[in-house]
């Protein structure tokens, strides 16, 4: 057994009588900010003994922080969201390979990088939305989206946006560069307006009216049935959605997860901080968090991800996907998609 192992069930430090002259901590540079974090960090030192310090901010600026402080960072873990910022992490030599048979086993594979580097705790699906009350046939397929049947009627965000970047790639991933490109092209000549705002305002758009379809992460409409989210909530019972390809491919998931820091001082706390989100528990405070879906298969979910419901995930390997950034920057640069 581990010692990462030992350390969870609580026995190590006692034992050794270590702790008691070292301090367990862990650096935890989060960019996550949820209500349901406290009982996450606080079970986790309860368990183990282990003090978490955080250090939060945006994904970005973690990232760079990590990459000025160099060798001498105090981080031990980054934790984040969407395999793309993960994936330039670890190619920018910010996260370690670990090994670990906790996270092989409850991790689905397609939730993990090739390396090691990084593993997802939660999933989102990027799913189609539409108008109950205008649209009878609405898309079945990420395929359709790019349908002239929807001319003037679809709402999506911008391509600088990581999501569209994470679903494009995967398109490509699935179908090929070819099909990939024609069906952005599609997708912008179905556009019912310039790209604008975040996922919530294409939403806002199908109640507005100025949408017919949103293209739009799961979170964001399951926050908006569990608390009020102006412009969308009052009119959210006119919002129906689709996921997409379930008789083929599946809906494209993203993630939220993290990995181990490439200078981790703490290299064994951070191993069993992340051994600890993939235990049932903190699975269902990471996931409900974010109204997110768990990442370990048979974990309860949260009640407005369960409105919501279940589906079949695109269960592609994201570390390949995220190979397929910059092939879809540059399709997005061609086809004019903002
Ligand atoms: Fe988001």
């Amino acid at each position: 057994m581990t010692r990462t192992l030992a350390l969870l069930l609580g026995t190590a430090i006692c034992a050794s009588g270590i702790a008691a002259a070292q301090a367990e901590e862990l650096n935890l540079y989060s960019s996550r900010h949820y209500d349901t974090d406290e009982r996450l960090y606080s079970d986790f030192t309860d368990a183990t003994g282990i003090t978490i310090n955080r250090i939060e901010g945006n994904a970005d600026e973690l990232i760079a922080r990590m990459e000025a402080e160099g060798a001498n960072s105090p981080a031990d873990i980054l934790l984040t969201v969407d395999t793309s910022r993960l994936y330039r992490a670890s190619e920018m030599g910010l996260l370690q390979s670990i090994d670990s048979d906790v996270l092989e086993a409850r991790i689905p594979g397609y939730l993990q990088d090739d390396d090691n580097q990084w593993f997802g705790f939660s999933q989102r699906a990027r799913i189609i939305f539409y108008s109950n009350e205008r649209l009878e046939n609405p898309p079945s397929t990420y395929a359709d989206l790019a349908d002239d049947a929807y001319e003037g009627l679809i709402c999506i965000r911008s391509s600088t946006n990581t999501y569209n970047q994470t679903l494009l790639s995967s398109i490509i991933e699935n179908q090929g560069e070819e099909a990939a490109r024609a069906w952005a092209q599609g997708v912008v000549e179905n556009m019912a307006r310039d790209p604008q705002g975040g996922d919530t305002d294409q939403l806002r758009g199908i109640v507005s009216g100025e949408c017919d379809i949103a293209v739009s992460n799961t979170y964001y409409f399951a926050r908006a049935i569990r608390r009020p989210v102006e412009g969308l909530s009052e009119g959210i019972d006119g919002v129906g959605w689709v996921f997409p390809d379930q008789n083929g491919s599946g809906a494209h998931v993203n993630l939220s997860g993290g990995g181990v820091a490439a200078h981790a001082p703490n290299r064994d706390n951070a191993i069993a901080f992340l051994e600890y989100l993939a235990s049932d528990q903190a699975q269902q405070y990471f996931s409900a968090g974010n109204d997110e879906y768990p990442a370990v298969p048979g974990v309860a979910i949260s009640p407005s991800v369960a409105h919501l419901g279940f589906f079949k995930p695109d269960d592609v390997d994201l570390s390949a996907v995220a190979q397929n950034l910059g092939t879809s920057q540059a399709i997005f640069n061609d086809v004019g998609w903002e």
